[in-house]
């Protein structure tokens, strides 16, 4: 059995990924990009047989178009639709969904064909499990990101595209998200703690030296996802904030590329870990390995602060 798949994009990350999946099922893969030039471009360099960009002016979210793009795949009635993990591909696929009555399913990994079925690996109880779905029904999958090379064949062509309905009417106005993230974003000097950090209370090490380096607390995500010691706006890396600062310095911090996608543009990457075979000290440019209790204590007195 081959199978036409759909793939819905609002963001350009992971789409090479995304449709070496459907590849996989053998059919025809037609990529809807609502958003940007730039988007629609980045969906033709997966390489799929076609992309059909919806061109959104200057800061309309996707998501206004979600009800129209739904309408459209359902009618066009793929057995597969599917998004990468970004929230607006989400609300795309969330709304072609229901007119095709498909199985909804995240975290997916893998999908293929067999018989008459989609088999579906997908993660599941917090990671802990792969578990297999076959879907005899269609199929809208949100596929976890995955880093697969680029491909080979020529780009797609893009055709701009106009679904039928209008779009939902959206204002949109920005501010500063709370938790003073912006600082963050922007600062010189950012320190990031990950869970090498062993209580919330243990924070109170760390301050010293951001003081001392007039630096912004970052984290690793599971500090502020999990754990919830650090304003999620803190966290950095592929799904939090992707920063440009002089000095990054990591403590405790293991250094997976999601994390350290976030840092790809700082300008000196430093890193404290217990580890030696921490993998942060293959990208960091300068490590110390050293438990970071004993080791930030140590630079706050280098620097002439007072200590915790
Ligand atoms: C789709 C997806 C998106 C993701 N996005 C992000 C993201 O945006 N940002 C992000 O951070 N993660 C992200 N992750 C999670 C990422 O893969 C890692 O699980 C996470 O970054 C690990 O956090 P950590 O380094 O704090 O913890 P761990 O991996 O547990 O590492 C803790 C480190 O601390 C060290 N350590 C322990 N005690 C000490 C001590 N006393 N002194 C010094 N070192 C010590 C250990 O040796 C270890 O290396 C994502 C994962 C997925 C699947």
């Amino acid at each position: 059995m081959t199978v036409d798949t759909w793939l819905l994009a609002a963001a350009g990350t992971h789409l090479d990924g995304a449709v070496a999946a459907a590849r996989t099922l053998g059919g025809r893969v037609t990529v809807v990009a609502v958003g940007p030039r730039t988007l629609a471009e980045a969906a033709a360099a997966a390489a799929p047989d076609e992309v059909r960009w919806v061109e959104t002016p200057d800061g309309e979210p996707a998501e206004a178009w979600a009800a129209a793009v739904g309408a459209e795949v359902g009618a066009a009635a793929p057995r597969v639709v599917l998004s990468p993990t970004d929230p607006a591909s989400r609300a795309l696929l969330a709304a072609a969904a229901v007119p095709l009555g498909a199985a909804l399913v995240s975290r997916v990994l893998a999908l293929r064909a067999e018989d008459d079925a989609l088999v579906v690996d997908r993660v599941s109880l917090g990671g802990a499990v792969v578990e297999t779905l076959a879907v005899s029904g269609p199929l809208a999958a949100v596929l976890d990101d995955s880093d697969d090379a680029a491909p080979a064949a020529p780009p797609a062509p893009v055709t701009a595209w106009t679904p039928a309905a209008a779009p939902a009417a959206v204002q949109v106005k920005r501010e500063p998200a709370p938790g003073a993230a912006a600082g963050v974003r922007d600062a010189a000097r950012v320190v990031s703690v990950g869970r090498g950090l062993r209580s919330k209370d243990d924070l109170a090490v760390v301050e010293p030296l951001l003081a001392a380096l007039g630096a912004e607390l970052g984290c690793s995500m599971p500090v502020a996802d999990d754990l919830g010691w650090v304003p999620k706006e803190r966290y950095v890396g592929r799904s939090g904030q992707h920063i440009a600062p002089r000095l990054y310095l990591a403590l405790g911090i293991s250094g997976m590329p999601q994390h350290m996608e976030g840092v790809r543009d700082a300008k000196v990457v430093a890193a404290v870990n217990s580890d030696p075979a921490a993998p942060i000290f293959r990208t960091a440019d300068y490590g110390v390995v050293g438990d970071l209790y004993e080791v930030v204590p140590a630079l706050v007195r280098a620097l002439g602060a007072p200590p915790a």
